[in-house]
């Protein structure tokens, strides 16, 4: 009934060799997802994540998701490279070493299994250009891809530690916290002027050796497809980076520091799991905290320099947050505290800031469980 159709045989054989692999992979703990990766980093030692989801040719997700169950199940070692600290690499281990005679015997068995080496040596050259057009359309979407940016600060001593630095805030954000003090950033309004990221480039040109690093802010600069490549355009001219992230994107935040592209990371920790949805504005039911644990997770077990950090308000954060969150960041390297300012572009008019005492008490809590947590946004004399 399928023959002539495409998308049905396509989806079929796609099927048949996941069921294949994943009843066959089973007693490895690895199923059809992981195996192509395996292949890959087997033939490939020593490849970023970044370079092996462009040569498997699946989006970054999926491929942070595999290769992390590879790394959890031993096959996959991430070691940092010798020159360049920031850049993790990726090794086989010895427990892949024992499979992979196997695993190269099962590709062979599938092929034959699926037809005479003609039939498919003649598939394959029709299917490779089949591919070879359908990236070509995806690929004209993706430069379609372009960063939105909504403003520059052109010179900023507060926003990289210890670092002169430039901070560029990119428009559109996946969160609608009520005291967020970047309104137009997130409810984009309809006649909005983005920066000209060319501009941008050529100012941050001339400040090259005056300024020592670039952040970037949002707004949430993960949901931009065209971040690696102006982070990697900032990067040549000699600079820092710094992201500035909700973690509401795990994939994309390990993609980027797994490929080096990250200096420092500060990731915003908006309440204790239990109030986290009402605290970023969402509905519980569509919010999904497993991925802000997944940042978390990743960030707490890397090596990159990061803070993660709470702005608080009256209305939303007790010492009975701090607590959860305390436990829950347990050990983290640096904390901070923020202090909520009003003004007309928070989102949720009306909201109030925390007294210096109530502050202060947070900070004992987290105290506790994190060594470094420093106060922003009040004095504390
Ligand atoms: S404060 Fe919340 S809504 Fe505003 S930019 Fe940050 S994450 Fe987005």
């Amino acid at each position: 009934m399928a023959e002539g159709n495409l998308l049905i045989n396509l989806s079929v054989l796609n099927r048949n060799v996941q069921k294949f692999f994943d009843k066959s992979l089973a007693e490895f703990d690895i199923g059809s997802g992981q195996v192509l990766f395996l292949f890959f980093i087997y033939e490939n030692e020593g490849i970023t994540m970044q370079e092996a989801s462009r040569m498997v040719d699946v989006d970054k997700g999926t491929t942070t998701k595999s290769i992390q169950k590879l790394i959890e199940e031993g096959y996959v070692q991430s070691r940092t490279d010798e020159k360049d600290r920031r850049i993790k690499r990726l090794y086989t281990t010895p427990k892949a070493f024992d499979i992979m005679t196997r695993l190269y015997d099962l590709r062979n068995d599938l092929r034959k299994k699926l037809g005479t080496e003609t039939d498919l040596n003649q598939f394959e050259e029709q299917l490779a250009k089949i591919c070879s057009n359908s990236r070509e359309y995806l690929d004209r979407d993706e430069e379609d891809s372009v960063i939105r940016i909504g403003g520059l600060m052109k010179t900023s001593l507060l926003d990289y530690p210890e670092k002169v630095a430039s901070t560029i805030f990119t428009a559109g954000c996946n969160f609608k916290c009520p005291f967020c003090r970047n309104k137009e950033l997130v409810f984009l309004p309809d006649n909005y002027q983005y920066d000209d990221p060319q501009e941008i480039l050529s100012f941050l040109e001339k400040r090259a050796g005056i300024l020592d690093a670039v952040c970037i802010s949002g707004g949430e600069p993960t949901l931009h497809k065209g971040l690696p490549d102006l982070i990697e355009k900032i990067r040549e001219m000699g600079y820092l980076i710094k992201l500035d992230t909700n973690g509401y994107r795990p994939d994309d935040l390990i993609m980027l520091c797994e490929t080096g592209m990250i200096d420092y990371v500060a990731m915003d920790i908006k309440n204790s799991p239990e109030k986290y949805a009402a605290t970023v504005g969402l509905n519980e039911e569509s919010f999904d905290i497993e991925r802000i644990r997944r940042s978390v997770d990743y960030i707490m077990s890397s090596e990159i320099p990061c803070e993660f950090r709470t702005t608080v308000v009256r209305e939303f954060h007790t010492e009975e947050d701090m607590e959860k969150i305390g436990e829950w960041l347990k050990g983290a390297q640096k904390f901070c505290l923020q202090q909520f300012t009003d003004s007309a572009n928070v989102i949720q008019p009306g909201l109030n800031a925390c007294t210096l005492e109530e502050i202060l008490s947070f900070r004992k809590i987290l105290g506790k469980y994190i060594p470094n947590v420093v106060i922003r946004g009040i004095s504390e004399d």
